[in-house]
């Protein structure tokens, strides 16, 4: 999946331009709170930027504030096993 999207953000910005951060953050394309899959046609790469732009617009400050302090680890995602 990191290789898919080049390891890069796939965010665009709004002149049309992929951002050209290295992708740090797996996003779910259907929130995990909304019945989203860990299929790779759910996951998407992020920048931590525009992970933390896209989670404060989906759900609330307080639910990104937690997701934040809580670190969890990114080595057992099943997304980057690939
Ligand atoms: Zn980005």
């Amino acid at each position: 999946m990191i290789r898919r999207d080049g390891g890069q953000c796939t965010a665009l910005h709004s002149t049309g331009e992929r951002c050209a951060q290295p992708g740090s953050d797996v996003d779910h394309l259907v929130p995990d709170s909304l019945g989203g899959s860990d299929e790779l046609t759910n996951l998407q790469l992020l920048c931590a930027w525009h992970h933390r732009q896209k989670s404060s617009s989906e759900g609330g400050t307080a639910a990104a504030k937690v997701r934040v302090v809580t670190a969890r680890p990114r080595t057992s995602h099943p997304a980057l096993d690939d």
